[in-house]
């Protein structure tokens, strides 16, 4: 039962009390109970067929089977990269329905921002490297409250996006500081990339967090996006209790995350906020 509290108010606009609406709203859950198993059972039988698929088509480009022809190495390349694009899309798909059907429960703990960085970094380093970019990262030694697994997820995310939508040739940063949120409130950890690339419009900045927006959906297809990783992000920084944001210009966009620093999780168990 979905209950909406509407408040009466009198004539000088003060509240008298509240009406209370009440709707049974046992089929809309139902159908989207069903909705998320019918993607789940879709997605999960696709993937274990495109991972034999990806591998086979793998062992074909070793050339141990034989020799192709340079027409046949092109066909098998855009075999390949289709066909990993289908990989990616299918665990996007999974991981996010995992992440909303509320069963994920983020593991956190005490988590050095600066390995976080350093990983998610490493991890990016050879996709930087192929298409040419700099990644600068600025670590810094301060504790957080985190899955550490979920902020790796998170990171590699957005750096990825940052090296797709650059220029070869460009920088892009990774860094992390402790910032004041709101007044007499503690600080809070703001992890930020930073790219020098072609930017977003300002009208599409809130849309690209939604499922499946892209700027260009064209140009992102090209560069094999599902759509979905912005998505995934905000749903995992939601979990943390943290903010997901991004600014940009025509010469850059700069994706943004808060996590609590230990003080605003030591004061949040004392009221109840982390208890889980
Ligand atoms: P995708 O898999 O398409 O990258 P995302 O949800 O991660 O999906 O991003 C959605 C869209 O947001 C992208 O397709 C692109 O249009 C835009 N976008 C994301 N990051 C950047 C960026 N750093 N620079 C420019 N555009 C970006």
């Amino acid at each position: 039962v979905d209950v909406t509290y509407i408040p009466h108010l009198d004539e000088e606009k003060m509240v008298k009390g509240f009406f209370a609406l009440s709707s049974d709203i046992s089929d809309r859950k139902a159908i989207e109970r069903m909705k998320d198993e019918f993607i789940s059972v879709i997605s999960h039988e696709l993937r274990t067929p495109l991972t034999s698929l990806h591998s086979a088509l793998k062992i074909l480009a070793t050339g141990r089977l034989g020799t192709l022809s340079t027409e046949g190495q092109q066909m098998l390349g855009i075999a390949d990269d289709s066909t990993e694009r289908l990989v990616r899309l299918v665990n996007n798909v999974l991981d996010l329905q995992r992440i909303e059907s509320g069963k994920v429960i983020m593991e956190c703990q005490v988590c050095n921002a600066a390995n976080l960085m350093i990983q998610a970094a490493e991890a990016m380093q050879a996709m930087a490297q192929q298409h040419e970019i700099t990644l600068v990262k600025q670590p810094q030694d301060i504790s957080v409250w985190a899955d550490a697994d979920y902020i790796m997820q998170a990171l590699t995310n957005l750096l990825s996006n940052a090296i797709k939508f650059s220029s070869p040739g460009g920088t892009v940063w990774l860094t992390v500081e402790q910032e004041q949120g709101s007044q007499n409130l503690p600080k809070e950890l703001v992890f930020r990339v930073r790219d020098e690339g072609q930017g977003i419009p300002a009208d599409q900045i809130e849309r690209i967090f939604e499922k499946f927006q892209q700027v260009d959906s064209s140009d992102s297809r090209k560069k094999g996006g599902t759509g979905l990783g912005l998505t995934i992000c905000r749903k995992i920084i939601e979990q943390h209790n943290g903010r997901i944001w991004a600014e940009s210009t025509p010469s850059g966009s700069t994706f943004a995350f808060t996590l609590p620093t230990l003080e605003w999780v030591t004061i949040s168990h004392e009221v109840g906020i982390y208890a889980s």
